[in-house]
């Protein structure tokens, strides 16, 4: 079997949307399962709609995702020579001929033959003239009048096209450019593209690419076309289902590992297992596994796959992601062994970055901002004394560890015969302005004595003012 070569080549009309994404996930996926070679190309000949900045937003999202390429990133603007080249080609073996009927008198064509039952399409008027280049002259492809083209789909299986269906299309337009099914198959060849795994609105463009391939002698790759992504309302996937741009999740703190998951499970199983790491993706990824029906993008279940994945990562590697989303929230948060105590104590209680960034404020801020419910419960006049007890008991304590955190709180416990959720609860909004936090002790341990003290002294003054005014 020869060297597996697959590519990406996404029009840069706009952001990486969800779908692209797991198109560029499976071929990335599958050449890496097979030790093979993966292409990027952009497809920027559509000259009005492709920009700049949709260039910069796909580089960018795959950067994100990590998915790297063997070579490219090839632009077909800066392949025209070779298009005009392979035009000739098809010229000079009589797989193309020149026309110059008009785009009215085509349109005309077109009408006749859907007012007599039939598709509308070129009726070859051009077809055996042997007309030369002339200004206004495009150039089309002199396709098969009967039998049929199948695509041997590795997803879908056989799909049969007839091909008195298809017209003469047009290769070379009237400006010299090139059409888009011929650059593509241009690229795929010259590029040695031997599996093609995109989505399935590209199956009607297949036909044609095969003839092409056909009419240059070229050996057919192998394709695979993939159901679109679908909403739940099994529509698809658009932005009223919610965000597309596959970047738009991690400004919404979803891990690139819990991504790529999400996107490959959408099309692909191994059995029922949910949870892949990206090394066993590559292990597991084959085009076997690929699914025939459609996959429907589910929120939920990606949040639960984030979460899964916030608990398997390195807090050291959720540090880098986490801080711009602290330094967005103003928090003087720099990298190290504080910041990865912090994570320890938030990862398993968070779906996404940005929970967690909102978990850690009380790690971050001077002052804590006192949840008015919270507050109303435990920071009155019937915790006062314990809040007092545990000042003292902290002052005394050298070093603060979590262990003898522990013996402090039980031997206050102890002492006024209260149960430790007494004591520990006004601690816990004093330190923390809510009433649901990481373990105290461990809370403790990381902000340190000289903090902790000052907030349960601020909690005392805070109560003893309310009851004064009160
Ligand atoms: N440029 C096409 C797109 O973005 C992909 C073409 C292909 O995969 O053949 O949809």
């Amino acid at each position: 079997m020869d060297q597996i070569i697959t590519r990406f080549p996404p029009s840069p009309t706009g952001y990486l949307h969800v779908g692209g994404a797991r198109t560029a996930l499976f071929n990335w996926l599958y050449a890496r399962h097979c030790k093979g070679k993966f292409v990027f190309r952009i497809e920027d000949t559509d000259q009005v709609r492709s920009t700049a900045a949709s260039v910069d937003a796909i580089f960018d999202a795959m950067a994100w995702l990590g998915i790297d390429w063997d070579e490219g990133p090839y632009f077909q603007t800066q392949r025209m020579d070779i298009y005009k080249d392979h035009v000739q080609k098809l010229l000079r073996s009589g797989h193309a001929y020149y026309c110059t009927c008009s785009p009215e008198e085509v349109e005309q064509m077109r009408q006749k033959a859907l007012a007599s039952g039939g598709k509308p399409k070129y009726d070859g008027t051009c077809r055996d003239k042997g007309l030369g280049p002339d200004d206004h002259a495009v150039v089309r492809f002199r396709a098969p009048l009967s039998g049929t083209t199948v695509i041997d789909d590795v997803v879908k299986g056989p799909i049969v096209f007839q091909n008195a269906e298809q017209d003469d299309f047009i290769i070379q337009r009237s400006d010299g450019t090139p059409t888009y099914n011929f650059v593509v198959v241009v690229d795929d060849m010259t590029m040695g593209i031997n599996t093609i795994i995109r989505g399935d609105d590209h199956v009607n463009n297949t036909p044609r690419q095969i003839m092409l391939y056909q009419a240059f002698g070229a050996k057919l790759p192998v394709f695979a076309h993939v159901p679109m992504v679908l909403g739940k309302d099994k529509t698809r996937l658009s932005k009223r289902h919610g965000a597309t741009s596959v970047t738009a999740y991690r400004d919404m703190g979803f891990l690139p590992e819990a991504m790529i998951n999400y996107l490959v499970r959408l099309g692909w199983s191994y059995g029922d297992q949910e949870f892949f790491t990206r090394e066993e993706l590559i292990e597991k990824f084959t085009l076997e596994n690929i699914g025939k029906s459609a996959g429907v993008f589910d929120m939920d279940k990606l949040l639960a796959l984030n979460q899964d994945h916030i608990k398997a990562t390195a807090p050291e590697r959720l540090a880098d992601m986490l801080l711009p989303f602290l330094h967005q929230k103003g928090y003087a948060a720099e990298k190290g062994n504080y910041l990865c105590k912090v994570i320890r104590t938030l990862a398993p209680r968070v779906k996404t970055l940005v929970e967690m960034a909102e978990a850690a404020a009380f790690y971050y801020v001077d002052e804590i901002v006192y949840q008015p419910d919270a507050a109303a419960k435990f920071l009155n006049g019937d915790h006062l004394k314990a809040l007092r007890l545990i000042r003292d008991e902290l002052d005394a304590l050298d070093p603060v560890t979590e262990t003898n955190l522990e013996e402090s709180f039980h031997r206050v416990a102890g002492e006024t015969g209260w149960k430790l959720g007494k004591i520990a609860q006004p601690v816990r909004v004093a330190l923390t302005g809510k009433t649901a936090s990481p373990g105290i002790f461990e809370i403790i341990e990381i902000i340190g004595k000289e903090r902790v003290m000052g907030r349960i002294a601020r909690a005392i003054g805070w109560i003893e003012n309310q009851t004064v005014s009160g």
